[in-house]
């Protein structure tokens, strides 16, 4: 959606309003409270109903990013749309001039809400075939300068370790991808990370490192490499891998460990959505179905 197409989806509050109860409730209200289903919409400038069983009132924003947000909808609109059709992200300085925003405490507060909505609200394990592998990704700590690849001050910068996997079309095209920072490349690990990325019975491709030698709850395929570079065996998994690592670059001059969680969240999100802006879109704003069971990170990635 173009910024133009944005303007003339949704000129006003009482446009995106509709929007949301359209979004929230496909099939009209429903209580979240006692389930009921019958209820009158009050009149309020928020979209706001009265449940006719338990008589509470509930906003159509109440459990969103936008709970208790005094910013106009439009606002929260708009900058889910300029955060899910910039595919590289964007700063806090650049959403305060893209919305027009005074102040930039505003803008900083809108997008780290809206990047918390970026933790994978979809925890279904990837399926079929997977490939898999592990890699190293350097980090600057918080006062470290910028190396620009000149070499000096390599000392100051530090790795963490990363495992990767991406679900595979008949076709051998990457759907979906999972992401984790992880402890060390041990087999305990490794196996952790694959029982919490890939779903029971999936063909698990690797390299074939020992790492991965014990899988029981997979069937492995594993790509002895030999005489030819890993990047060409593992391609879809590399070429997660090298854009991950160009976006850190880019956006962000390096990633920091403290926010690595937070990154790894964000390029996920976007990877896993890049041809459904529209889903982006409501899943940002809160209004997708959320679930939360537990999931390799809870596993593997409690350091970060
Ligand atoms: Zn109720």
């Amino acid at each position: 959606m173009s910024r133009a197409a944005f303007e003339a989806r949704f000129p006003d509050e009482a446009a995106c309003g509709r929007h949301l109860v359209e979004r929230r409730w496909p099939e009209g209200f429903v209580c979240p409270h006692c389930r009921n289903r019958r209820g009158w919409r009050l009149r309020r400038p928020r979209p706001t109903f009265q449940c006719a069983g338990c008589r509470k009132q509930t906003s159509v924003t109440a459990g969103t990013v936008m709970h208790r947000s005094h910013l106009p909808l439009r606002t929260w609109l708009f900058a889910a749309h300029i955060v899910t059709s910039h595919s590289n992200g964007i700063s806090a300085l650049q959403l305060q001039a893209q919305l027009g925003l005074g102040s930039y405490e505003t803008a900083w507060f809108l997008l780290h809400r809206l990047r918390r909505a970026m933790v994978d609200p979809d925890r279904r394990l990837l399926q079929d075939l997977v490939e898999i592998d592990e890699t190293e990704l350097p980090y600057r700590r918080k006062h470290d300068p910028l190396d620009h690849g000149r070499g000096r001050g390599r000392s100051a910068v530090g790795k963490m370790r990363l495992a990767g996997a991406v679900e595979l079309s008949p076709a051998g095209e990457p759907r979906r991808i999972r992401l984790a920072s992880i402890a060390d490349f041990s087999a305990p690990t490794l196996t952790a990370f694959v029982d919490g990325a890939a779903a029971p019975g999936a063909k698990v491709i690797t390299d074939g490192w020992r790492g991965y030698a014990d899988l029981p709850r997979h069937e492995h395929v594993p790509k002895t490499i030999g005489e030819m570079a890993a990047h060409v065996v593992m391609k879809a998994v590399h070429r997660v891998f090298a854009n991950l690592k160009r976006w850190a670059l880019g956006t962000f001059h390096g990633f920091r460990r403290a926010h690595l969680r937070r990154y790894l969240d964000e390029f996920v999100f976007r990877w896993n959505r890049r041809r459904h802006t529209r889903a982006a879109f409501d899943s940002l704003l809160g209004l997708a179905t959320r679930l939360t069971p537990a999931t390799y990170r809870d596993v593997v990635d409690q350091r970060v």
